[in-house]
């Protein structure tokens, strides 16, 4: 399996970029951000929880996101795939650490760290422009994206080192057309 982390900002592109990489690599997505509205959108408890979080812009708990990220890891094996594309996962040293040890138990391994680098203003602006139509709550408000950008460089950004550490981070710019990031991500991915 190859087994890919797609990391950066929110506003970074990785859930449009994962679209495109997971038909290229035929790699499972898995978006925390998803089953998260997912969830708030079917009103589960899980879901309720979460929205306490998102909605400030805040992250959801370490213990709750990494079950949950555990489970649909566990549903998805049951159909062999070629290797999961992380979206949103992990963005704490706890769950970075978690999925460490989780991939060991699976006997497989993160491949890459692959990060989408955007300058913090650019990312408002996309953020604000994703809200005049994505529907999402946390893209309608400057201050609560602001807060998720904040929130990144308190708890996530860190991970950069994580992985650094271990030779398995690809820093790639961000700005630019669709495809163009694609290519530039592909390079990356290609020679793993
Ligand atoms: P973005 O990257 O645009 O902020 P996401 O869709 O990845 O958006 O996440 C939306 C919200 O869901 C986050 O602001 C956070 O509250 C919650 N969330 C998503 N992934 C995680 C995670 N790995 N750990 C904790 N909270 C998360």
């Amino acid at each position: 399996m190859t087994n890919i982390v797609l990391f950066g900002p929110p506003g970074a592109g990785k859930g449009t970029q994962a679209e495109v990489l997971k038909e290229k690599y035929q790699l499972i997505h898995l978006s925390t951000g998803d089953m998260f509205r997912y969830h708030m959108k079917n009103d589960t408890e899980l879901g309720k929880l979460a929205k306490t979080y998102t909605e400030k812009g805040h992250l959801v708990p370490d213990s709750v996101t990494n079950e949950m990220l555990k489970d649909e890891v566990n549903r998805q094996l049951e159909n062999n795939p070629n290797g999961f594309l992380f979206d949103g996962y992990p963005r704490t040293k706890d769950q970075a650490q978690v999925l460490t040890d989780f991939m060991t138990e699976k006997k497989t391994k993160i491949a890459a760290m692959v990060a989408l680098e955007v300058g913090d203003e650019i990312l408002v602006g996309r953020l604000l422009d994703r809200g005049k139509s994505s529907g999402r709550a946390d893209d309608a408000n400057e201050e609560v994206i602001r807060e998720r950008i904040a929130e990144y460089y308190r708890k996530t950004d860190v991970l950069k080192e994580y992985y650094q550490a271990e030779n398995k981070y690809y820093g790639v710019n961000g700005v630019g057309s669709v495809e163009e990031i694609t290519a530039r991500l592909t390079e990356v991915i290609g020679k793993l």
